[in-house]
C-alpha cells in the first residue's frame, strides 16, 4: 500500500505469533491444546524484586529519568559484567534498554550504515535479521548442521568476510539451539577476527545463566580482551530472572556507540519504566538463589524433553545444554517445518515453533519451561505428529 514505508513493506511477520495465534484460535473454539511453543519462563518474577518495585512506586520513583538509565543501576551492571564476567565495564559503557530487543536494535542502528554487511550463525533468534534489514544492512547467514552439533563453520565465516562485513552475532546460550560456545571454540574464533579490525561483534548473552550442570558460560570478551574495543554485550533480565515483561535489557560495549545508542534512544522511546529499574537494581544486588532455584528446575525438564525427544523415531537431536529449548530435526522424509507444525497443531493439538522460523527449516523448536505433564503430553502429541507425516 502507498502509505505505507520501503523499510516496514519488506518487514517478516513474525511466524511465532502467527502459530501462536492460530492456537489460541482452536483453544477458544474449544480444542484442547498443548503449547510447547513459549519463549518465555514459567516462572513469577521473585517476590523480593517486586516488593522494590512496588516500594519503588510508594516512594514516587514516576518521573523521567536520564534516557541512559537510572545511573545506580548503570553502576550495577557496570560492577556485575567486570566482577562476574571479567570484562573491566564503567557506568558510562551501559545503556539500560527496553529489554535485550532494544538493545539490539539501538545498536544495529548506530553501527550499521546501508549496504553494510551482518554475518548471522544460523539456527538464529528471528528478529536478528530483521532488525539488521531495518537498519539498510545485507545479512549474510552462517548455516550450520546437527551432524556436526550446530557449530559454527569457521572456514565458511572466513570465506564469507568481504569488504562491506561489519558485524558478526554471538548467541551463547543459543536461542533455539540450546547449544553453548565452549572455550576454544570463542578463542579460535578470536583468533580469526584479529585478522579482520573491521569487525564489530555483539555477543548476546540473555540465556547466561541459564546452564546445564557442569556447563559454563563465557563473554566473548572475557575470552579476547584485546576485542573488548569492538565487542558489544547484550544482556538483560527477562530470562534469568523471570522478567520478560518488565521490559529490561542493557547493551554494554566501547563508550562512543553506547553514548550514541543513548541519543538515539533519548530521541525515541527514553527511558525505561523508572520504578520497574529499581527493581532490575534488586534483581542485581539480590541473592542468586532464585535464579540457580529456576535454573535447576529448567534442568530437570531440560532433560525429560530431550530424552523424551531421543526416544521418538526418526528424530535426531543435538542435546541442548542452555537456555529452556530443544531444536530436534525432522525425519529426513518429513514435511517442510512450517507445514509440519499446521498439521501437528491442527490435527493433534501441539504447538510448536517451525525451523524455518529461525532459518533452519528442517527442524521445530520446542520449550521445557512448562510443566513435566505438559512435556510429556506434547511428546506424546509430537510421536502421533510423527507417524502421520
Ligand atoms: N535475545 C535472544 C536470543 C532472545 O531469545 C530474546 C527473547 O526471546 C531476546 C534477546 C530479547 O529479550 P527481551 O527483549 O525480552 O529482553
Amino acid at each position: 500500500p502507498p502509505h505505507l514505508s520501503d523499510r516496514v513493506v519488506a518487514l517478516q511477520p513474525s511466524l511465532t505469533l502467527a502459530i501462536s495465534a492460530r492456537a489460541k484460535a482452536l483453544q477458544q473454539e474449544g480444542r484442547d491444546i498443548c503449547s510447547l511453543s513459549a519463549g518465555e519462563p514459567d516462572f513469577n518474577t521473585p517476590e523480593f524484586i517486586i516488593d522494590a518495585t512496588v516500594k519503588a512506586l510508594r516512594d514516587g520513583i514516576t518521573r523521567y529519568g536520564p534516557a541512559a538509565g537510572d545511573p545506580e543501576l548503570r553502576e550495577a551492571i557496570a560492577t556485575k559484567l567486570s566482577k562476574e564476567n571479567t570484562v573491566p565495564t564503567n557506568a558510562e559503557q551501559v545503556l539500560v534498554t527496553n529489554g535485550g530487543k532494544q538493545a539490539i536494535f539501538n545498536l544495529f542502528q548506530v553501527i550499521l550504515n546501508p549496504g553494510d554487511e551482518v554475518l548471522i550463525p544460523a539456527p538464529y533468534w528471528l528478529s536478528y535479521p530483521e532488525m539488521a534489514r531495518l537498519a539498510g544492512a545485507k545479512v549474510t547467514t552462517l548455516p550450520s548442521t546437527p551432524e556436526n552439533g550446530f557449530c559454527l563453520d569457521l572456514n565458511n565465516l572466513e570465506a564469507s568476510i568481504g569488504p562491506k562485513t561489519r558485524l558478526l552475532l554471538l548467541n551463547s546460550p543459543g536461542n533455539p539451539t540450546g547449544r553453548v560456545m565452549a572455550r576454544k571454540e570463542l578463542e579460535t574464533l578470536a583468533d580469526l577476527l584479529r585478522d579482520h579490525p573491521q569487525i564489530l561483534v555483539m555477543s548476546d548473552e540473555i540465556y547466561e545463566f541459564i546452564l546445564e550442570e557442569g556447563q559454563q558460560h563465557y563473554s566473548f570478551s572475557a575470552i579476547a580482551p584485546d576485542l573488548s574495543n569492538r565487542t558489544f554485550i547484550v544482556n538483560g533480565f527477562a530470562k534469568g530472572w523471570a522478567m520478560t515483561g518488565w521490559r529490561l535489557g542493557y547493551l554494554a560495549g566501547p563508550a562512543d556507540a553506547v553514548k550514541a545508542a543513548t541519543a538515539l534512544q533519548s530521541q525515541s522511546t527514553s527511558n525505561v519504566c523508572s520504578f520497574a529499574q529499581r527493581g532490575a537494581l534488586a534483581a542485581l544486588q539480590g541473592s542468586r538463589e532464585c535464579v540457580k532455584k529456576m535454573v535447576k528446575s529448567y534442568n530437570t525438564r531440560r532433560e525429560l524433553l530431550t530424552s523424551g525427544l531421543l526416544s521418538l523415531e526418526g528424530m535426531s537431536l543435538v542435546p541442548p545444554k542452555g537456555a529452556f529449548y530443544a531444536f530436534p530435526k525432522l525425519p529426513p522424509e518429513s514435511l517442510d517445518s512450517v507445514s509440519f507444525c499446521e498439521q501437528a497443531l491442527e490435527n493433534h493439538g501441539l504447538a510448536m515453533v517451525p525451523g524455518a522460523a529461525f532459518g533452519d527449516d528442517s527442524c521445530v523448536r520446542l520449550t521445557c519451561a512448562v510443566s513435566p505433564e505438559t512435556i510429556c503430553d506434547g511428546l506424546e502429541r509430537l510421536r502421533k505428529a510423527l507417524k502421520q507425516s
